[in-house]
């Protein structure tokens, strides 16, 4: 299968759905990783510009881990406001990829640009094989299924499917580690975390957490989009 992670931020993906991603590629799924915004915003004292250069490095490094091939969409971090641009743009990213599946972020998360990437994954699903919607890639063959990937420490958040990532553990936090610029930034600005442990413990937390919910060491887990989100009489599974 063709499978395309979208997350809001460079080091979303690798957090949230690093394992499954992992797991797809090694039994030989290919792989998508999409940002839709450049992480621009995350750090105290480097200019914009800057720091969107050295995450984008980041995340293109975390995908490549994966053998995946990393997309940024290059909208401002916590700026990004969902037009005709935008619409287009993750159409013809999608488009580009040609997914099976597309793991996104769940309509209601702690952060605009989460919430706003799974609105728009989810507004284009029955645009992506209409041809008089116009872009640079062909129409996909047919509509791609969505699940959403884990809420911000895992809150409100309550699974239909689990994946056990233990064998594939190493490789996600190896992912989550290549987001090196991230570690002051996320220290400084949210509770919880300390420079020494950095995102990783949270991480590393969820993991445990969604995993013995299913009985395994580690897993992610994931809700597939259904009715509750939008009335779709014609989705089905892969
Ligand atoms: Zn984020």
């Amino acid at each position: 299968m063709n499978i395309l992670a979208v997350g809001a931020h460079p080091d979303d993906i690798e957090i949230f759905c690093g394992g499954t991603l992992a797991k797809c590629a090694a039994r030989g799924d290919k792989i998508f990783c999409c940002t839709a915004t450049n992480g621009n915003i995350g750090s105290a004292t480097l200019p914009k510009d800057e720091i969107a250069a050295i995450r984008k490095k980041e995340a293109a490094k975390a995908a490549s881990l994966v053998g995946a091939e990393y997309i940024c969409l290059d909208f401002d971090d916590e700026l990004f406001y969902e037009d005709v641009n935008a619409r287009i743009k993750f159409i013809n990213m999608v488009r580009h990829c040609q997914p099976d599946v597309i793991l996104t972020h769940n309509p209601h998360d702690y952060n605009p640009d989460h919430e706003l990437t799974s609105k728009i994954i989810n507004d284009i699903e029955v645009m992506l094989p209409i041809a008089k919607i116009e872009t640079e890639e062909p129409p996909c063959p047919k509509m791609p299924v969505i699940y959403y990937f884990e809420t911000e420490k895992g809150l409100g958040f309550i699974p239909t499917d689990y994946v056990d990532i233990t064998d594939h553990f190493e490789t996600k936090k190896q992912m989550v580690l290549c987001h090196e610029s991230q570690k002051q930034w996320m220290a400084d600005n949210y509770a919880g975390f300390s420079v020494d442990d950095t995102f990783i413990e949270d991480m590393v937390i969820t993991s445990q957490y969604r995993g013995m919910q299913c009985g395994v060491k580690y897993a992610e887990a994931f809700i597939r989009c259904n009715d509750a989100y939008r009335v779709t009489p014609y989705r089905m599974l892969p």
